[in-house]
């Protein structure tokens, strides 16, 4: 049976990950969530004081990076695969606000980018995944057979990741969400390592007005056209 790549990327909070994980499950592919290697990466700095002080000091993030080891596994009980930093399950860690508000200064760092690129390409190499990000379409897989670009709303994106940490039990305000989505989205898009933009072949979605089956549905017949191609 044929395998294809699919990469997906866009803004922060578009949902690209449920529908990412979904559309992996229902194929049989890999899922890999590019935005956790980079918020692994972030929480060593925080860890390390590298970031979140006043002075950020990325030369020695830089010095420490062949040191750090990712890895995704398989959690039995939920069946999702999640990271692993340096032999540690950090999954429980790097979704929350002080790393979200650091984590695209980490991502900007050109030396983190060429790290984290080289492991996603070997991730691809037999096809059959599912990768979602902000620049799979554009560097880390050009060539993938199928590149969707997700939006929304900044408010309505906010909006989601707000209602997500406050199920997860984090105390926080709308306000800081919204401003955190705003502050990524300026770093991601204005960089000068692979800034985030849509691949000239990408499918755009706005998915604002969409429900989650029928995003699925419109992004599986996309899927299922490439198959048959
Ligand atoms: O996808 P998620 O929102 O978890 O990603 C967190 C951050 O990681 C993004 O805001 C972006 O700065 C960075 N990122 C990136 N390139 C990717 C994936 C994520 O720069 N491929």
């Amino acid at each position: 049976m044929k395998k294809i790549t699919i990469a997906l990327d866009g803004f922060s909070s578009t949902g690209k990950s449920t529908v990412a994980k979904k559309l992996a499950k229902h194929l049989g592919y890999v899922y890999v969530d590019t935005g956790a290697m980079y918020r692994a990466v972030t929480l060593y700095a925080l860890e390390k004081g590298y970031v979140g002080n006043s002075e950020s000091n990325f030369d020695a993030l830089v010095d420490d990076l062949p040191k750090l080891k990712l890895a995704f596994k398989v959690n039995e009980i939920s069946n999702n695969s999640e990271i692993h930093l340096n032999g540690e399950n950090v999954e429980g860690q790097i979704r929350n606000l002080t790393v979200s508000g650091q984590v695209s200064k980490v991502a900007a760092i050109p030396e983190v980018r060429k790290k984290l690129v080289e492991q996603q390409q070997q991730m691809g190499l037999e096809k059959g995944i599912v990768m979602d990000g902000r620049d799979i379409g554009t560097v880390v897989f050009p060539n993938a057979e199928l590149k969707i670009f997700m939006t929304a709303s900044a408010e309505q994106r906010a909006q989601r990741r707000y209602k997500e940490l406050l199920d997860r039990g984090e105390e926080i305000s709308y306000e800081a969400v919204l401003k955190n989505v705003k502050e990524r989205d300026y770093i991601d898009s204005n960089r000068a390592a692979s800034p985030l933009r849509k691949a000239d072949d990408a499918i755009a979605f706005d998915n604002s007005d969409l429900s989650f089956n029928e995003q699925f549905e419109l992004i599986l017949a996309k899927v299922k056209e490439k198959l048959q191609a």
